[in-house]
């Protein structure tokens, strides 16, 4: 028998985690949700792989990258390990097939042609999840179809047999209330599921806005810092 004070302490990550699921589980019972119903993805960009592997001894399962090299990379080193992992960053076209072959979820089906480049770098009967992430600011430039054209990629997608299109992405403009551009991102959702019912996915929610997120009804959440700490400096 070990005494209380033999038990390690829980190091800060498996602190923050568990405050963080805290904090998710209390929003949804405010938000009259099911917390069971909620995906708390943990974005590890930037970490090394070391933390990815620790996240994982902590009951993590689903983690989110923003650059192929990086998703490619931990993918596979830790590819004995069984986690999901979600890319959620602008995706290239030249590098859909790196993309696909580590990705379980891609959030970030922007446009018809990485759409396309996803599907040709199909194997046989495989099927890739993906969203289509929404663009809920003014700015064309920032990542995401403009609401207006949503329907028309997702029907889009919904013609390559490769990809199963479940549901809709998008990040909160910097320069608004996240509960305003949440309610227009749940439109979106609601218009998307009008033509493929079972796309049910809504991706929204970061360290910041997780809370607002999942009041607008989110089903996925994509935190990284306040799990992470902060990222480590690139420069
Ligand atoms: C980095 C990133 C996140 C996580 O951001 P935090 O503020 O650290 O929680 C979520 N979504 C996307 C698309 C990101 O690039």
């Amino acid at each position: 028998m070990t005494s209380p004070v033999d038990a390690p302490a829980p190091s800060g990550l498996a602190a923050r985690l568990s405050a963080i699921d805290e904090r998710i589980a209390a929003a949804a019972q405010s938000a009259g949700r099911d917390p069971e119903e909620i995906t708390r993805i943990v974005v590890t960009k930037f970490h090394p792989a070391s933390l990815v592997q620790e996240l994982h001894g902590l009951g993590v399962r689903d983690v989110g990258e923003n650059r192929q090299q990086e998703l490619s990379a931990k993918e596979g080193e830790l590819e004995a390990l069984d986690l999901r992992w979600h890319f959620i960053g602008q995706g290239q076209t030249n590098k859909a097939a790196a993309i696909r072959r580590s990705a379980d979820v891609v959030h970030s089906v922007d446009r018809d042609r990485f759409a396309d480049a996803l599907h040709k770098a199909a194997d046989d009967d495989d099927l890739l999840d993906v969203l289509v992430q929404i663009n809920l600011t003014d700015d064309q430039g920032r990542g995401g179809v403009v609401p207006a054209d949503a329907v028309a990629l997702a029907e889009h997608v919904l013609d390559l047999p490769s990809l199963r299109l479940r549901g809709v992405m998008a990040v909160a403009p910097l320069d608004e209330e996240p509960a305003s551009a949440f309610a227009r991102l749940r439109d979106v959702a609601d218009a998307i599921r009008g033509v493929e019912p079972s796309a049910s996915w809504i991706s929204a929610g970061m360290t910041g806005d997780f809370v607002e997120a999942i009041a607008a009804g989110a089903t996925h959440l994509r935190i990284g810092s306040a799990i992470t700490g902060p990222r480590p400096d690139r420069g």
